[in-house]
């Protein structure tokens, strides 16, 4: 038996058309699942699908009514035995100026999408006897860094929703665990190390030793490694891995 094998699953990734979740999408169809991948940018999201043979669904997550319309259309392509919850967004501001909108733009998108698309797939899951929940949070759901309140918070009720149902689903065959990245190398690192620059008026180099600095190993994990974790905690032989929040840091938080 091949214990990796994802074939005859069925995977959703949230934000799946670039980053960490288009390598999600990749790795996941490697293993053989049928993947589809949703977010707002409909020509990524088609990039992605058509490589790997997947479906591709628009949907703005921010968006409740959107989200359910989307949930609709996905439970008519079939059972969702694998749920990634990797779509987010990050921004960065002092407390006085983390206004309403922000904090709620930033907890709706990282937080309560996650537990929405979570309760929606897990019953299926459950009665089927097997599923999967992985959810990229990030080493700030884990601890606290500057200017960053509001994506800590949602990111630790990220953390904080896998750990309690985890004790719910453990007798089910459904497992739920959590990914939490330190700097990885996509878009929102580039939208970080811009920020950086602009506040700061470090060279781009400068700002993104910033960004690196922060790591024992002195570099941004890649796209690969975060999708290579996911893959792991969706194969057979990981179903005791429960509850759990990985962290994928090069060491940044010791815990
Ligand atoms: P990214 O390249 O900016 O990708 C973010 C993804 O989320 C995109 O696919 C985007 O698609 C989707 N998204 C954003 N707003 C959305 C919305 N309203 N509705 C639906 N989808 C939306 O960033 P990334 O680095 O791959 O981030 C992926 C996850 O990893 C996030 O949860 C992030 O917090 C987490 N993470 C990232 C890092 C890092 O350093 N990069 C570190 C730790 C954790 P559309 O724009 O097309 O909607």
């Amino acid at each position: 038996m091949d214990t990796d094998s994802l074939h005859g699953r069925l995977a959703l990734v949230t934000g799946g058309g670039r980053g960490i979740g288009a390598a999600i999408a990749r790795h996941l169809a490697s293993r053989g699942a049928k993947v589809i991948v949703t977010g707002r940018s409909q020509a990524e999201l088609a990039e992605v699908a058509a490589a790997i043979d997947g479906v591709a669904v628009v949907a703005d997550l921010a968006d409740r009514a959107a989200t359910d319309a989307m949930i609709a259309t996905v439970r008519g392509l079939g059972r969702v035995d694998v749920l990634v919850n990797n779509a987010g967004i990050a921004e960065s501001a002092p407390l006085a100026d983390t206004d309403d909108a922000m904090w709620d733009r930033i907890m709706e998108l990282n937080a309560t999408a996650p537990f929405r698309l979570t309760r929606a797939f897990v019953p299926a899951m459950v009665a089927a006897g097997w599923g999967r929940v992985v959810t990229i949070a990030s080493n700030a759901g884990l601890t606290g860094y500057g200017y960053t309140a509001a994506y800590c918070a949602a990111k630790h009720a990220a953390v904080g929703m896998t750990r309690a149902l985890a004790v719910d689903l453990g007798r089910t065959g459904v497992t739920i665990n959590a990914v939490c990245p330190g700097w990885v190398g996509t878009r929102m690192a580039e939208e970080a190390i811009a920020r950086i620059a602009a506040k700061t008026g470090r060279d781009t180099a400068a700002a993104t030793a910033a960004l690196t600095g922060m790591s024992p190993q002195k570099r941004l994990i890649e796209p690969a490694e975060v999708a290579h974790a996911v893959a792991m905690l969706c194969s057979h032989d990981a179903r005791g891995i429960h509850g759990q929040a990985i962290v994928l840091d090069g060491g940044q938080v010791l815990k």
